[in-house]
């Protein structure tokens, strides 16, 4: 990566005023269907004029994570939560399409093993944590555990508890002990950023019959997701309660209007930048003393340099990259960035100079 971009004050401002209505406010009682609008598109017309902020937030993506990477202090844990057909899937593959896939992992929650329900209800999803200067992606993930599990409780049989950890309120429980385990992971360097993709019930019907007409998305179809979308009503109830309890100073929800696609790739990419930008990793620097010690090496492997051979062909080629823009300098024509339209300038998100 060899530019720095960074974003200016003013641009910063805007893109926090983009994700400002995604967010549950820690401590708020959410009732999903009444407080978010799964067709919400922050004045954007269409898709077209999204386009180049998605390029956008992927580019920025791919220069924060390199930096997360190569710092190797914090990680980041992304939680993607959803009904069926909201788009998951979609979503990791585009946000994520610029990203190095070193310093990523993507990790899909399914029925629970016999081994995973032989053990606490987290460590299936504690043994899958990224490590420092990863971002780890949980497809489904720990909130499974106050969703599937809460509106069908024959989940909740098949994990063995003893009476006296099922008695009273134990959902109120495991959401205490989600925040309590989040928030030591953010003591310790981990930063979780939680989605919630909401999308309409009729946008759901759609992308059911989308599946069923199309051959290609044919094997997508299943008829468990369609008995599940009988239950719409308490998963809602049971999303509300979560994002109610669950929203913390240290790990925040962000519910993602999710029934147009190329929106909710957009507003997932801003809340991810935002998140790093906050983090503000750094390469690292070398000291005056590991400066010297390198210059000592480039000295002594210039002196091997065969008969005829240039000294440092790298220098060299730098040498001749900097005489080159100097002349295009020279230019009258100003430069221009490289992408960004208006739409990319109206939220904040080209490149700065
Ligand atoms: P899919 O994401 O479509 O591949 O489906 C994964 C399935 O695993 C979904 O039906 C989830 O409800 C189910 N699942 C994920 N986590 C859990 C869990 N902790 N307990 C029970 N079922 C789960
Ligand atoms: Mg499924």
């Amino acid at each position: 990566m060899a530019t720095r971009q960074e974003l200016t004050a003013k641009q910063r401002q805007r893109l926090a005023d983009f994700i400002a209505p995604f967010l549950v406010r820690p401590g708020s009682k959410v009732s999903l269907a009444k407080d978010f609008d799964p067709g919400f598109k922050a004045g954007l017309k269409n898709k077209k004029a999204g386009v180049a902020l998605l390029e956008e937030g992927v580019r920025l993506l791919s220069e924060y994570q390199a930096r997360l990477a190569a710092q190797d202090t914090w990680g980041v844990l992304v939680v993607l939560q959803a009904l069926d057909a909201a788009g998951k899937d979609g979503t990791v593959r585009h946000v994520m399409s610029g990203v190095n896939p070193q310093g990523v992992q993507v990790h899909s929650f399914k029925v629970p093993s016999a081994e995973e329900l032989d053990h606490d209800f987290l460590w299936r999803y504690a043994s899958r944590l990224p490590a420092r200067g990863d971002i780890g992606i949980f497809n489904r993930s720990h909130y499974e555990e106050v969703l599937v599990v809460r509106v069908h409780p024959e989940n909740l049989d098949r994990q063995k508890l003893p009476k006296a950890s099922t008695k009273g309120d134990i959902w109120k429980r495991r959401y205490r002990e989600i925040n309590d385990w989040e928030r030591y992971l953010s003591d310790n360097g981990f930063r979780i950023v939680k989605l919630f993709l909401n999308l309409s019930r009729e946008e759901q019907r759609v992308r059911f019959l989308r599946r069923l007409d199309l051959p290609d998305h044919n094997w997508k179809f299943s008829a468990a997701d369609v008995r599940e979308r009988e239950r719409w009503d308490d998963y809602h109830r049971a999303f509300s309660e979560m994002l109610s309890h669950t929203s913390t100073e240290w790990a925040p929800w962000h519910v993602i209007p999710a029934d147009r696609k190329w929106f909710a790739r957009i507003a997932v990419g801003a809340v991810l930048v935002t998140t790093l930008m906050e983090l503000d990793p750094r390469f690292p620097t070398v000291t005056k003393q590991q400066r010297q010690a390198l210059s000592e090496v480039k000295r002594a492997l210039e002196a091997q340099a065969p008969e005829g051979a240039a000294r440092d062909p790298c220098e060299r080629a730098r040498r001749d990259a900097k005489t080159a823009a100097k002349s295009a300098r020279g230019d009258d024509k100003p430069q221009r960035p490289a992408t960004g339209g208006a739409n990319a300038g109206e939220l904040g998100v080209e490149r700065s100079e």
